[in-house]
């Protein structure tokens, strides 16, 4: 999900063509206030103009790998199992501190998902003053960059998401979007993407100047404080609070931008990567309905349906019960339903272009009750509902038996058909259409739309520009230019 530990701004990179003019970024302190958002002066077409124009520096190889490690991330990510391995071999667990280490798991797992993401990258909700020290005191806890760092990262994800301006595109393969992205040094930047609103904030520049320290204290010393002076377990509070812990929380957060944009489901747009999956929500504090997030960032929640795990969620309709959050967001149910149904159509869709259907209206020949006579000589043809039937594979197969067909070879046996020997059923009248052969000239006008449309194609899942073709009933109203 981010990077690990904060590091000073990347110095300007002179390999690179210049991007389009922006508003250079306030360093940091003062001059904050007056950040200019860093997207307003973008050109319209900032997205193809950059791919097309910001040169990529050359891959990643064999021989340039050393200088191409981001090697804070690298020793952040490696050190810390490292210790929490050597602990589970080394040191005796005790329940107090298993119970600790998973209490802390949960508060700095919130801490990015609440915090982080959801209020600050989001903005999702309004966190009291003292909720706002909490998430960045969690946050820090799970040393992954700063507030502003990892809330500018996050946003460009969503903006750009799957693209090469997004940091932690999903194209670019499970390991790249999970941890290589931290590890290794991108070929590109990521895309422009506000967070002057952030500077504004007392708490994210508060964390910034102080980072380092927070990381350290909220990272490591605070949870082996806690087994320490709770019940004397301070190695045991260091290896497994504050190591085995963090390692949790790092791969629990980062299957964010790797698992929920590779397993499950889509089921509100399928245009980029991001889904739904409830073993990714388990794993990542609640953020596993990542489709939905995607669709509808601004939502507080992650997962609609109460029944679906999302602590996050929970958490934050806690803390406004008790009036400590505030103006939740929620995208309007009508919208969301939108989505799903948008999908749910596009399936029908799928299972509808594979069947076989009767034929096109328009195709079909106009014959005159003369020729359908003559030809009924030659074959076994019946009108039913102004269609002529060639009915010669069905003669055999016809549960009523095969007299009552023959009997209205060359004959309309529409009565018949719709009740008058038998009522038949929505499948038979299926069937039926599936043998039309022609239309009988000037034999449709008693034939209402009901005999005429069979069963399965009176409601059928049409794309905008096939409104008017022969799926639609309209065209049936037209009847003329169909049936002369
Ligand atoms: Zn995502
Ligand atoms: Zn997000």
């Amino acid at each position: 999900m981010s990077e690990v530990v904060q590091t000073r701004k990347t110095p300007p990179r002179t390999d690179m063509a210049p991007t389009p003019p922006l508003t250079p970024p306030a360093k940091n302190g003062k001059d904050w206030k007056d950040e200019q958002p860093a997207d307003i002066n973008l050109p319209d077409n900032y997205v193809a103009w950059t791919i097309k124009n910001q040169k990529e520096l050359p891959p990643i190889t064999l021989q340039n790998l050393l200088q191409n490690i981001q090697w804070i991330s690298l020793l952040v990510l490696t050190i810390t199992p490292s210790i929490a391995i050597w602990g589970l071999l080394n040191v005796k667990l005790r329940w107090e501190t298993f119970v600790w280490s998973i209490v802390y798991y949960f508060i700095t797992g919130l801490g990015i998902t609440a915090g982080y993401h959801r209020l600050w990258a989001h903005r999702s909700y309004n966190a009291s003053k003292p909720l706002q020290y909490f998430l960045c005191l969690a946050g820090s806890g799970a040393v992954e960059g700063s507030i502003k760092w990892w809330s500018r990262g996050h946003r460009a994800h969503h903006r750009y998401t799957d693209t090469e301006l997004d940091p932690y595109n999903a194209h670019k393969g499970f390991w790249w979007s999970h941890v290589g992205w931290m590890i290794l040094k991108p070929r590109r930047k990521p895309g422009v993407a506000d967070v002057s609103d952030l500077s504004k904030s007392e708490v994210v520049r508060w964390q910034h100047r102080w980072y380092i320290w927070l990381i350290l204290i909220c990272g490591f010393l605070f949870p082996t404080v806690v087994a320490g002076l709770g019940w004397g377990d301070w190695l045991g509070g260091f290896v497994f609070a504050g190591a085995a812990r963090l390692t949790f929380v790092h791969h629990s957060t980062f299957c964010v931008n790797s698992l929920a944009h590779w397993l499950g489901e889509r089921p509100f747009d399928d245009k980029h990567t991001p889904r739904d999956h409830m073993i990714t929500a388990l794993v990542t504090v609640g953020e596993g309905y990542h489709n939905f997030h995607h669709q509808f960032p601004m939502d507080y929640r992650n997962a609609i349906k109460w029944y679906q795990y999302d602590p996050t969620k929970w958490f934050i309709w806690t803390m406004s019960s008790l009036g400590l959050a505030s103006h939740l967001k929620q995208f309007p149910d009508n919208e969301v339903k939108k989505g799903q149904l948008t999908m749910q159509l596009k399936r029908l869709r799928e299972t509808q272009d594979v069947l076989a259907w009767a034929p096109e209206v328009a195709e079909l020949p106009i014959i005159s009750w003369e020729s359908f006579e003559e030809q009924s000589a030659k074959r076994p043809l019946i009108v039913v509902a102004g269609f002529i039937h060639d009915v010669a594979d069905f003669l055999d197969e016809h549960p009523g038996g095969r007299h009552l067909l023959t009997k209205f070879i060359g004959k309309d046996a529409t009565t018949a058909f719709f009740g008058g020997v038998y009522d038949h059923s929505n499948a038979a009248h299926n069937l039926l259409s599936m043998k039309r052969v022609g239309i009988l000239h000037g034999g449709h006008q008693h034939g209402l739309q009901d005999k005429a449309i069979p069963p399965s194609q009176r409601l059928r899942v049409a794309r905008y520009n096939e409104m008017g073709s022969g799926y639609n009933s309209s065209a049936w109203s037209d009847g003329e230019g169909l049936l002369g």
